[in-house]
């Protein structure tokens, strides 16, 4: 399972129908969240996502619209008797910020928070994943990121197995697993029956940002990406100027990097009454595009083989 769940979708401005930016990966039932704004907690509460199971916060960057979800979300799983670490990690700042949540009112910390600054080009080790910090071009230090799973064990060809004369069963798990197996006192290698590796799936996750190289790079052939459109095209100058990005310049960057899907968030307040202008803009240039509301879920699967 690889699913995204869209908790914060607005720009600057939380709207009546946008919170600040939250966006929760769910892979294999660990929730992992790029950015926590304001009001994080209550819509993890409505997306029925749990808290327990979140390992790990990334931040783009320490603007309020980004971080400020933070304490009260640490706070409440302390109440809830959150036994399990919580690593927090972001761009320059990150270990100064983690401490002063830590301190923020009174309550009583049950578990440990680590805050890790991460500069782009670093690699975080998941589970069969890893997550990689990407250089963005924002007003203040921000990070992008990249999450990459590892490719999967290619498809058993039972047919073949059989042939080899390995009963059904125990073995074949273990040939599966990537273990040799001795039949008839000939050993039998699992790339013997096993198909070429599979590709995992990639997400980007923007953060905040002017369109920019290493957010194309590593958007090349992803399967989704998750990038800033606080506007449509005709606020092209001021995008420039505060450091964000239009429909088009976005769907320009998705169609180089021949990404399977975009999806277009942190909308500005705005477009509160009409995203078409967004639409329409990214539409012309690349067909396969969303603009994320809150609470919007959608799995990303696998490539057709
Ligand atoms: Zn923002
Ligand atoms: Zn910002």
């Amino acid at each position: 399972m690889l699913r995204i769940i869209f908790l914060g979708t607005g720009g600057y401005l939380p709207t009546r129908n946008r919170n600040p930016s939250a966006v929760m990966v769910n892979r294999e039932r660990e929730l992992i969240l790029f950015d926590c704004g304001e009001g994080t907690q209550q819509q993890m509460m409505r997306a029925k996502t749990g808290m327990m199971s979140l390992s790990s916060i990334f931040v783009s960057h320490f603007h309020a619209d980004h971080f400020l979800g933070i304490p009260g979300l640490i706070q409440t799983m302390s109440f809830m008797g959150r036994k399990e670490p919580l690593m927090i990690y972001g761009p320059e700042g990150t270990r100064e910020f983690t401490e002063l949540f830590k301190a923020f009112g009174y309550f009583n910390l049950k578990y440990e928070i680590r805050g890790i600054q991460l500069k782009p080009g670093d690699v975080v080790e998941g589970k069969d994943y890893l997550i990689r910090a990407l250089k963005t071009e924002h007003s203040i230090p921000s990070l992008g990121y990249a999450l990459v799973e590892n490719p999967r064990p290619g498809r058993f060809n039972m047919e073949k197995a059989v042939k080899l004369g390995i009963p059904p069963g125990p073995l074949f798990a273990k040939l599966q697993r990537g273990i040799p197996v001795e039949v008839n006192e000939k050993l039998v290698k699992p790339e013997d029956v096993m198909g070429v590796l599979r590709p995992g799936r990639t997400v980007i996750y923007s953060g905040d940002t002017r369109p920019c190289d290493s957010v194309l790079e590593a958007s090349r052939d992803a399967d989704l990406l998750i990038h800033d459109c606080s506007f449509a095209d005709e606020m092209a100058d001021w995008a420039e100027e505060s450091r964000h990005s239009t429909a088009g310049e976005v769907a320009a960057l998705a169609k180089e990097a021949g990404v399977r899907k975009l999806l277009l968030t942190h909308i500005s307040s705005r477009y509160t009454d009409d995203v078409e202008p967004i639409l329409t803009d990214s539409k012309k240039i690349f067909e396969n595009v969303i603009v994320a509301e809150d609470l919007m879920e959608i799995e990303v699967p696998y490539r057709p083989e």
